[in-house]
């Protein structure tokens, strides 16, 4: 029996993997802090995965995409794509070969990676699909506290609170265990749709405010407002540990409740009821998800939570605090160690001299050399092919073609690359445009450690045989260094030797791992980073003080903006994105399990049943969904819990099907977060006849 830690989720639960009668692993849940003996139906059905009917064993090569696979020996599939990056670099600079990583990549996967772009290639032209993710509410928790720990203290603290303030989450569905956390007698749960989180906080005691997709930071602003005009905030700790309130106020001031109410549809009734459980409770905490991040305001949007938290005394005190709810099994880890356009290992900025330094010297080259900070995900993606652009890319456990914003265009920009290498476990929608696919391991076929939404690392253990003909990522990482003329031990195909290396490359750094080794994961001690070499990990970071230079945490000034594209006569609704219990990111491993396909086989379109009347529209009925840069072919499902000017549509199904068919690729001018959660769209029957 091994025990490891579920493939999917930032709650990265922990489970048995034991034999059955065949040999092949069985699920059981542990008991682990983050899951207490819980698994959600993806968890049970995970191993499944591994035996996907499709799964590729051999890697695959072709010249262009008007010609066939050829199956190719790994040899053979290496020197292609080796030659194929050298023959671009040669011809158009380092910058012509793009990484695009992701937040599912092991830690050490991630550093390599990395390190790869930046030695191997040269290249500034590597970001990930964690852009899509968690660079909004990255950005803020830096600019108030200095430091980006999504949340930075233990699950189990959320127990102990009086009121939980969940603003854009869904942990009912999207990583259930979590609710036996959120036993506070009131949730006050911020969404434009009735998930089952906001059904569960409706009829417990608490709340569910529904605001029009676009207004949640107007939203923050007025509960800030009554909050402090009763009195309810915390002064004494305003005036002990933060410093900008008086900067803030005025844009807070102007939002009274019944002016919230007039944009963002919650009653001001409602907006009264929610800032008094904040603002009386004893202890309570303020947490974002992806519903309240990915705007193209999304930096501020978080900043107006994370302003409300500092108002109530909230961060850094026992028993309360904010947090950011991590998405992706890596999302924390991934962003930490140097797969991201601007950052160098151990959450290092990548313009700063000393950082480029230290990394430098431990990588043993010369900072100079070190490319600097390249273009966000987005930006990446929508240059491909162009004389702005890279023209090849390699695709690291990622399927963009699905996740990213105006994925129509995406496809495109693919399609016009000179050289597309990805490597995946299977055909993905992005593998089907490549010119190599790179067969590689699944979750259970190897390990390494991820740093789950609680800072805490955790050790995924090999637990089977990865299929002949498949090898891990950090097999083809080191293969491929090799060909491009680096030496072979700077990138260690073992684990645990990249585990020590990116240990010793963070010491330090706010994101020290240097006191993070194979032994003291197995030996079941909790490692939280900061984990510094000799010294004590870290659960509650923010318990002494904030990060920045003076101790203080920082209210940021934030004023509403409008999306950057709203309702009109041509599109007259507002589409929203999200997860499905059964499904995880693109889908490509949970639609190949036969359970979860059966239970949500099809991309559904959620309409409020007065609009789908209004539409033409039928239950069960198929509707055309479409938006300035595309259209979805998608099941009605009628939903009287959603607003009625708002459609929802899941994320985890690609070509028609592709709810990022629709979504706008505006950014957030400082996280570069693409708005997926407002697209102004029309709905139309699609049902034949
Ligand atoms: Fe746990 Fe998330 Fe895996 Fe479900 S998907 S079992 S919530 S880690």
């Amino acid at each position: 029996m091994t025990t490891t830690h579920c493939p999917y989720c930032a709650l990265q639960c922990a489970m048995h993997l034991e034999p059955d009668p065949e040999g092949r692993p069985r699920v059981r849940p542990a008991d682990f802090p983050t899951n207490r003996g819980g698994l959600c139906r993806k968890g049970w059905t995970s191993a499944e995965v591994l035996d996907a009917p499709d799964r590729l064993t051999t890697p695959l090569v072709r010249a262009s995409r008007d010609e066939e696979f050829t199956p190719v020996d790994w040899d053979t599939a290496l020197d292609h794509v080796a030659g194929g990056m050298r023959r671009l670099g040669s011809e158009h600079g380092p910058d012509a070969v793009a990484v695009f990583g992701s937040g599912g990549l092991t830690n050490e996967k991630a550093y390599l990676l990395g390190k790869f772009a930046r030695l191997a290639l040269g290249t500034s032209r590597i970001d990930y699909n964690g852009r899509f993710c968690m660079s909004a509410a990255a950005t803020a928790g830096r600019r108030a506290f200095g430091l980006d720990r999504g949340l930075p203290f233990p699950l189990s603290d959320l127990g102990g609170a009086d009121v939980v303030l969940l603003a854009g989450a869904n942990p009912a569905e999207t990583m259930p265990p979590m609710m036996g956390h959120l036993t506070a007698p009131r949730l006050v749960v911020v969404d434009p749709r009735r998930t089952a989180t906001a059904e569960h906080a409706r009829t417990s005691g608490g709340l569910h405010l529904a605001p029009r997709p676009g207004t949640d930071l107007a939203l923050a602003l007025a509960l800030l407002h009554v909050v402090h005009a009763e009195g309810w905030d915390d002064s004494d700790y305003v005036a002990a540990r933060t410093t900008g309130f008086d900067r803030v106020w005025p844009h807070a001031a102007g939002w009274w409740p019944e002016r919230a109410e007039h944009l963002t549809g919650v009653p001001a009734g409602d907006i009264r009821r929610a800032a008094r459980m904040l603002g009386t409770a004893s202890r309570a905490y303020v947490l974002t998800g992806r519903g309240t991040e990915q705007h193209s305001d999304g930096s501020d949007s978080v900043s107006a939570w994370i302003n409300l938290a500092l108002a109530l005394g909230l961060p850094g005190q026992p028993g309360s605090g904010y947090g950011c709810i991590t998405g992706q099994g890596n999302g924390q880890g991934g962003r930490e160690h140097g797969q991201k356009a601007d950052q160098l290992p151990g959450y290092r900025r990548i313009d700063d001299p000393d950082a480029r330094a230290r990394v430098a010297d431990a990588w043993g080259v010369d900072a100079e050399t070190l490319p600097g900070a390249g273009p966000s995900a987005t930006e990446m993606l929508n240059a491909l092919g162009s004389a702005d652009g890279a023209r090849g890319l390699w695709l690291v456990g990622s399927n963009p073609v699905v996740s990213a914003p105006d994925a129509g265009r995406v496809r495109e920009r693919l399609a016009a690359l000179d050289l597309l290498v990805v490597s995946d476990f299977v055909l993905s929608e992005s593998a089907a445009l490549a010119h190599v696919v790179l067969p590689v391991a699944q979750w259970a076929e190897e390990t390494g450690t991820l740093t789950n939404l609680e800072g805490r690392v955790v050790r995924r253990r090999k637990a089977v045989e990865a299929p002949a003909g498949v090898r891990t990522d950090l097999e083809v990482l080191h293969a491929l260094a090799g060909r491009l003329g680096q030496p072979p031990e700077r990138f260690p195909a073992d684990p645990d030797t990249a585990l020590a290396e990116l240990a010793s490359v963070t010491g330090g750094a706010a994101a020290d791992y240097s006191g993070v080794g194979p032994h003291r994961l197995d030996s079941g001690e909790e490692l939280y980073w900061p984990a510094p070499a000799g010294g004590a990990p870290t659960p509650r970071v923010f318990l002494d003080s904030f990060a920045h230079p003076d101790g203080r945490a920082r209210f940021v000034p934030v004023e509403h903006t409008p999306p950057a594209e709203t309702r009109d006569d041509t599109y007259p609704l507002v589409a929203t994105t999200g997860r499905l219990m059964g499904h995880y990111q693109t889908g490509a491993q949970t639609r190949r399990v036969a359970e979860l396909a059966e239970a949500e086989p099809e991309a559904r379109v959620e309409v409020h049943p007065d609009t789908a009347r209004h539409h033409g529209l039928a239950a069960g009925g198929l509707a055309r969904v479409s938006s300035r840069r595309g259209s979805v072919l998608a099941r009605v499902r009628l939903s009287p819990g959603i607003r009625r000017d708002t459609v929802f549509l899941p994320f985890h199904y690609g070509g028609e099907a592709a709810a990022n068919n629709l979504t706008n690729p505006a950014l957030d001018p400082v996280s570069r977060m693409p708005e997926f959660k407002v697209s102004a769209v029309r709905l139309e029957p699609a049902d034949a006849g």
